[in-house]
């Protein structure tokens, strides 16, 4: 007998887990609905260009961790599974013609994102992202819009104590000269860096700042700052977006350090993490503005700015904040039996009431009713519905689980006084 397992790097969601992911998802679309982020939804797979150009091909997502797929002879184009998601929505984007659209365009997606990267704690090869992307608005007021959605996601989901870390990385006018006194840095540390460290220098120096290698740390700590290289617009424009950020409320930290880890950001980048834990390589997301990504892409120079929430990671820290498990939705009701012979009737009467909108699960087995009764309870049911002999006089018993009451309803009313009953419970949790 063979005995499969899910593949090294991802994990089966079972129903505790999953039901908490569904949740960051109602959160998250939720939270996009109230912005005015409408949803869009691209494949998982593209054409492994749509990422070598617009990632960077000398970026670690790109040069170790694309998910490529193999390629069927009769096929021309070479295909990768996505790693992130804001380079797809940017090929949808320029190939609709949405620069025609009502700018800026915001959209936002829930889905799975893939790297080939080797897994450890928080680092998967399938995990989840909620993404917002707005296209074609320069800033700055939206970039703090961006960054307080995000904020607001963590805490409506539950996670306390999120901080939000935020830089300015340049743009085309002022990044070349920085990066000239980055690498004329690294260049008088030759000798410490690691070789992988210092195969990159000339090619993608930025890279380096960004870099998790440990011995890293104590180099960067001296490294030239962006935020001492930044050119009159980008300064003013960094400026603005802290200025807006104070306006509306939201903490955040200037951390000159920050680079995020692909090519196409440009001015703002942003992080979010769990406060104290910064050092780790554990951003809880990030995300900041792409002002060349469309027209690498190929459509007209058109400014973007964007998250991604990575919500393995916000399930990670919620499991440490608060280890209860997530039991999902509950269920109004059991339909369950004294006599094992009448599944049709159970089957009949729980789907009457599922069609009146009641959260019901039949017993359709034949075991004992103590049996029926637990598993009730377990499922979190508030009531049971007990179809006995007295169904021959038109009647059901309606027992309350949690008060342990019972008494007979006639079947005609059984929807009205389930629904009386069910609505009367949520009151009075809800109070
Ligand atoms: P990045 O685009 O690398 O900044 O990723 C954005 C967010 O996605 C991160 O902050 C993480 O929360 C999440 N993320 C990235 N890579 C992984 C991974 N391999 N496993 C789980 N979550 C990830």
């Amino acid at each position: 007998m063979p005995s499969f397992r899910a593949p090294r790097g991802t994990r089966d969601l079972l129903p505790n887990e999953a039901a908490r992911f569904v949740r960051f998802g109602r959160v998250a679309r939720d939270l996009a609905d109230r912005y005015g982020y409408r949803p869009i939804e691209t494949p998982i797979f593209e054409q492994s260009a749509v990422f070598e150009r617009g990632i960077g091909e000398v970026t670690d997502v790109v040069e170790k961790e694309l998910f490529r797929i193999a390629r069927r002879t009769e096929e021309a184009e070479a295909w990768a599974l996505r790693p992130e998601p804001t380079a797809g929505i940017v090929r949808a984007y320029v190939q609709h013609g949405m620069q025609t659209w009502p700018q800026p365009v915001r959209l936002a997606m829930i889905g799975p994102m893939f790297r080939y990267d080797r897994p450890q704690a928080g680092r998967y090869r399938q995990f989840w992202q909620f993404d917002v992307e707005a296209i074609g608005d320069p800033g700055p007021a939206i970039d703090a819009e961006i960054i307080e959605l995000g904020h607001r996601f963590y805490s409506e989901v539950g996670v306390t104590e999120v901080e939000v870390l935020v830089n300015s990385i340049g743009d085309k006018a002022c990044r070349p000269a920085y990066l000239e006194a980055l690498v004329a840095y690294y260049r008088g540390h030759l000798a410490a860096l690691p070789p992988a460290e210092a195969d990159r220098l000339e090619r993608n120096a930025l890279r380096l700042l960004d870099s998790k290698h440990p011995s890293m740390a104590v180099i960067n700590a001296d490294a030239p700052r962006i935020t001492d290289h930044l050119c009159a617009t980008c300064e003013a424009h960094f400026g603005a977006v802290r200025a807006h950020l104070d306006a509306i409320g939201v903490p955040y930290r200037v951390s000159p350090g920050l680079v995020r880890g692909l090519d196409y950001y440009t001015r703002t980048a942003f992080e979010y993490y769990v406060a104290g834990r910064e050092g780790q390589q554990q951003a809880l997301g990030g995300g900041g503005r792409y002002d060349g990504l469309v027209e690498l892409l190929g459509g007209k120079p058109t400014p973007g700015i964007g998250f991604g929430l990575g919500l393995d990671r916000v399930a990670l820290v919620l499991g440490e904040q608060s280890p209860a498990p997530e039991d999902g939705v509950p269920l109004d009701a059991v339909v369950v039996f004294t006599d094992p012979g009448a599944s049709v009737e159970r089957l009949r009467i729980a789907t009457g009431l599922r069609a009146a909108g009641l959260r019901t699960r039949a017993d359709l087995g034949r075991r004992r009713l103590g049996r029926q009764l637990e598993a009730a309870d377990r499922d979190g049911a508030h009531f049971a519905v007990i179809v006995g002999d007295e169904l021959q006089e038109g009647q059901v018993g309606l027992r309350d689980l949690k008060a342990g009451t019972q008494r007979l309803v006639p079947l005609s009313d059984l929807t009205r006084e389930l629904g009386r009953a069910v609505k009367q419970h949520h009151h009075g949790e809800g109070g």
